[in-house]
């Protein structure tokens, strides 16, 4: 589950709650046609292109936000746009 029982986003890799969502990653289209990337970084009010957005393409948009937990863990919250529906996902980042 995503959230403790006070509805804190917990870290799906530690389990924690101490987690920080400072980056906003945008893959954007029209049906079917190449994604546009956004990226919006929340801690210095700066916007700019990423190279890539996680998570899997779906045939409209995917927003993911960055989740940043307090014990070095990166993972991304994505809601992507698929006929009709939105699906939640969570993508954890390969250790380095
Ligand atoms: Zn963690």
């Amino acid at each position: 589950m995503l959230m403790d029982d006070d509805n804190q986003l917990k870290c799906p890799v530690c389990g924690e709650t101490q987690t920080h969502i400072n980056q906003v990653l945008v893959a954007g289209r029209f049906e079917d046609e190449r994604e546009k990337y956004l990226q919006v970084d929340a801690l210095n009010a700066a916007v700019f292109i990423p190279d890539e957005v996680p998570g899997v393409q779906g045939r409209r948009h995917r927003i993911a936000l960055q989740v940043d937990c307090e014990f070095g863990h990166t993972s991304y919250l994505i809601f992507r746009q698929h006929k009709g529906c939105t699906l939640v996902e969570v993508a954890k980042e390969e250790a380095r």
